[in-house]
């Protein structure tokens, strides 16, 4: 187990910056995922973890102590490849054994410790096999486990289960999730998949064009994005531009929308999920933001209807709003409709 600090770091390639001035805390034992889009510098920052990238500027410290200089396979890490990397000509057995044997440690405790980590991914009377006898989720795990044995103080995982298809991954990450709990090991993992980052993580870090955007759990994050962009990246917004009247916003046409706290921005968020479509006129008086609009689209999926409204009062996008089937009726396109929100859910966002 292990503290791990990165301290202002910044990284360049020619012109470009991968990373910007980073500093995250990473907390003994947890399970942090670092999530942004392709090109963010995710994957610069883990590979800068494990000492295959050098920082121009800043420090990282495991347990308090710089590893600056620390060579990769002095740093005790452990890593997994989106693509595991296995060596093919190596039994499991042989795979998951590589660390300690370069090591030199003895051949009995080898065996011992093979045995716990088998058992430990779940792959126990597997051991003689080749990695082209294995699915790819058993390929995931002999990954996993070879990273363990050696018994890392610092576990880093570059979009583990990218290649796997949707229900394999899903069940991995349940996995995983138990496998990094057993263990207790401090985990950094990288991934483009916010389902992914908000089921798995402890905490969340949202990157952007090398920058990291914030920090926090992921319920923090996902009801209380920072930005636009945290916002959106983690699933869809409702976003609303006006002028700043103490706790409301106020829209082109007069609108007030309303938060719970006085206004810190002229951008506020709503998620689709937190409203609420009522035949116009129905709506309750409780509900102080509504706005009349006419249902676009009505997108019908068994357990829940999207749906998409224009609003006058809006002069952009339509609103999104997701609603579970409880009722099983749907509103057709064209109906008049009042959409209604509580300003608890009216969240300020920086652009
Ligand atoms: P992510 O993992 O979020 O997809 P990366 O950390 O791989 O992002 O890349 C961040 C940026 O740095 C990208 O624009 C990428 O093209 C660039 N980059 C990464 N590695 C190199 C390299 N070795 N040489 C030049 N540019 C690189």
């Amino acid at each position: 187990m292990s503290r791990v600090d990165v301290a202002n770091v910044s990284k360049r390639y020619g012109n470009l910056p991968a990373l910007h001035h980073v500093s995250i805390s990473f907390l003994d034992g947890e399970f942090f995922g670092l999530l942004g889009p392709s090109g963010s510098g995710k994957t610069t920052l883990l590979r800068a973890l494990a000492g295959f990238v050098e920082p121009d500027e800043g420090a990282i410290s495991f347990d308090g102590e710089r590893v600056d200089s620390v060579p990769v396979h002095k740093r005790a890490i452990g890593m997994v490849f989106q693509n595991y990397a296995l060596f093919p000509h190596l039994t499991v057995s042989g795979n998951i054994a590589f660390g300690l044997s370069v090591r030199g440690v003895q051949g009995s405790e080898i065996e011992r410790r093979v045995q716990e980590m088998l058992s430990l991914v779940r792959l126990v009377g597997l051991g003689a096999r080749k990695p082209r006898e294995l699915s790819g989720g058993q390929q995931q795990r002999v990954a996993l486990a070879r990273a363990l044995i050696t018994s890392p103080k610092v576990l880093l995982l570059d979009e583990p289960l990218g290649a796997l298809d949707r229900r394999l991954r899903q069940a991995m990450q349940v996995e995983l999730k138990d496998i990094q709990r057993e263990t207790g090991v401090t985990t950094i993992f990288v991934t483009h998949d916010q389902e992914e980052a908000l089921t798995l993580s402890d905490r969340i870090g949202i990157i952007d064009q090398g920058q990291l955007i914030q920090i926090g759990t992921p319920h923090d994050v996902y009801e209380r994005p920072l930005t636009i962009f945290a916002a959106q990246f983690l699933g869809d917004a409702n976003v609303f531009s006006g002028q700043r009247s103490g706790s409301a916003i106020i829209l082109h046409d007069g609108t007030r929308i309303f938060a719970s706290a006085p206004a810190t921005s002229e951008t506020v968020i709503v998620r689709p999920e937190k409203m609420l479509v009522f035949a116009s006129g129905n709506a309750p008086d409780k509900f102080a933001n509504r706005l009349s609009g006419k249902v676009l689209q009505a997108i019908y999926s068994g357990a829940s209807v999207t749906y998409h409204i224009s609003a006058p009062a809006l002069a952009g996008e339509p609103l999104v709003v997701f609603l579970q089937n409880r009722e099983g009726d749907v509103l057709a396109s064209g109906a008049s409709v009042t959409v209604a929100w509580s300003p608890d859910h009216t969240v300020p966002v920086k652009r």
